[in-house]
């Protein structure tokens, strides 16, 4: 009989990379990403975050002028394309001008969305209302992943990223139709992330709670952004902590990097701990 021993049958170690803990400076290095709702608030903030991490970004938006502007303040390395996302031929020649101008695309962040009004009775809102909100939210989001998987999958790799809200996690936090596309966001991240696992696309959205951006802003007209703050923060349950646009494009950094290389098929919630500390309002 072979003798026991207590030796390893195989070296585990030989199966990592050099050195698994191993941080780049630069994360997105070499990558290509398109942001949309790229001229303002989570996307503006995600695309300076991204571009500073050594990728190539593409901002879309039907901002021109703002888009254009950072795209202008940041150089070669990005530019602006403008895009109504719930036109797909808008988002097809987006997606198809990214591949064209910097060779492949490896990031995918449909950001951009739009509110309508305050969280209020269904009684006061209207079929219109919903089906503007869903063009922008959902048809946009779905063409922006469509778009892309188009590139992707032949490229067997890339990471498809899209903002929901936590207003999909938490009920009672804004109107029907803004928490109705939310939740299909939200779907749709999910179903994605179990098509395209087998070409190695990883596909995860984040759901951020309130934030003072441009959106916020014309969800409460009248609000000063002070005002508005002042109020998230009462509803925050991080005290003393303020939530910025700089933290969600953290997040969707990590998201993007390879730190977040295995993660696929996530909701990210980003709402300081509320849904957990008030179970009553979920
Ligand atoms: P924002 O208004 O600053 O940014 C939204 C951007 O989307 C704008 O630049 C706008 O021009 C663009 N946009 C709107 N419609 C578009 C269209 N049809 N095609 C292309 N671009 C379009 O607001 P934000 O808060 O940064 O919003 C970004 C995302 O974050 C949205 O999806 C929003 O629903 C989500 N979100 C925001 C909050 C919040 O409290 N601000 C919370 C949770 C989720």
């Amino acid at each position: 009989a072979a003798p026991s021993t207590n030796k390893p049958i195989m070296n585990w170690s030989s199966l990592l990379s050099p050195d698994p803990y191993f941080l780049p400076e630069l994360k997105l290095q070499g990558k290509v990403a398109i942001v949309t709702g790229g001229a303002s608030g989570i996307g503006e903030s995600t695309t300076h975050l991204f571009w500073k991490n050594g990728a190539k970004v593409v901002i879309a938006d039907i901002q021109d002028e703002l888009g254009q502007a950072i795209s202008d303040k940041l150089g070669e390395n990005v530019c602006y394309i403008h895009c109504d996302v719930s036109n797909e031929e808008e988002v097809i020649n987006l997606v198809d001008a990214t591949v064209a101008n910097f060779g492949h695309l490896d990031i995918m962040f449909n950001n951009a969305g739009i509110a309508d009004r305050p969280l209020g009775s269904i009684l006061d809102t209207t079929k219109s209302d919903l089906e503007r909100v869903l063009r922008v939210n959902v048809i946009g989001s779905y063409l922006g992943a469509k778009h892309a998987a188009r590139v992707m999958v032949p490229q067997r790799r890339g990471c498809i990223l899209f903002t929901a809200s936590a207003c999909a996690s938490i009920a009672g936090l804004a109107s029907h139709s803004y928490v109705i596309s939310k939740h299909g966001v939200v779907g749709l991240s999910k179903n994605l992330a179990a098509e395209l696992g087998q070409y190695g696309i990883r596909v995860n959205c984040i759901s951020p709670s309130g934030l003072v951006t441009g959106l916020s802003l014309s969800a409460r007209q009248g609000a000063t952004p002070e005002q508005i703050e002042a109020g998230l923060h009462e509803l925050g349950n991080l005290k003393g902590k303020f939530f910025r646009v700089e933290d969600v494009a953290k997040a969707m950094l990590y998201l993007a990097s390879d730190d977040g290389g295995y993660v696929s098929g996530h909701n990210l919630v980003l709402d300081g701990g509320i849904s957990v500390v008030n179970p009553s309002i979920l």
